[in-house]
């Protein structure tokens, strides 16, 4: 089967990024934000990277994803894409009165991608609607050190290898299914 696309969105999922810095010192400057990782972003990107197609989609700038891509990714020459807010497609969210930079999966299927085997990783129901099938949904992280969502999340997505279609796989309250998160520990430096 083909290895599966895992889409991942960046603020609120593998970083969080302010104007006005937490209490402790961030782990990257990128005027005007401090910008905080979640708690082993890099060793959960090491450790999906084995078995998962990556690419990222963030709804913030070209310029904010190049400049947090090769602090995140060890090759990032190995990501299928790297797409900013150009290539999200404004659309009324009708539930909460709002405009939110949906992210259209059928452009990464024009992009040459199977969605029967591509997986978004997001903190932000809203940006995808149309292909809730594809979403996992993570709590946003808002700078608490002591996140443990990644590696509870690697434990989930090992399960997703052996289905054709990922898209049928219930996600909703995915975390109540870890029986207990990957040890990343042998990973630290
Ligand atoms: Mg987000």
């Amino acid at each position: 089967m083909q290895r599966i696309l895992l889409v991942l969105d960046l603020d609120e999922t593998l970083v969080f990024a302010d104007e006005r810095p937490l209490a402790r010192a961030p782990d990257l400057d990128l005027p005007p934000y401090a910008v905080y990782l979640r708690p082993w972003a890099r060793e959960f990107l090491r450790h999906v990277a084995v078995h998962f197609e990556l690419a990222v989609w963030t709804s913030s700038s070209a310029a904010y994803a190049r400049a947090l891509v090769p602090v995140l990714f060890d090759d990032p020459s190995r990501l299928a894409f790297v797409w900013s807010r150009e290539r999200c497609t404004l659309q009324r969210d009708l539930a909460n009165d709002t405009w939110v930079h949906a992210k259209r999966l059928a452009k990464v299927k024009r992009h040459g991608h199977d969605l029967r085997r591509t997986v978004v990783v997001d903190d932000s129901p809203e940006k995808h609607l149309r292909n809730y099938g594809n979403l996992v949904r993570v709590a946003p992280f808002l700078g608490d050190p002591a996140d443990d969502e990644l590696p509870h999340l690697a434990a989930w997505l090992e399960r997703l290898h052996i289905e054709p279609d990922v898209r049928v796989v219930e996600k909703r309250g995915w975390r109540r299914h870890v029986p207990s998160p990957v040890s990343f520990m042998h990973a630290a430096s």
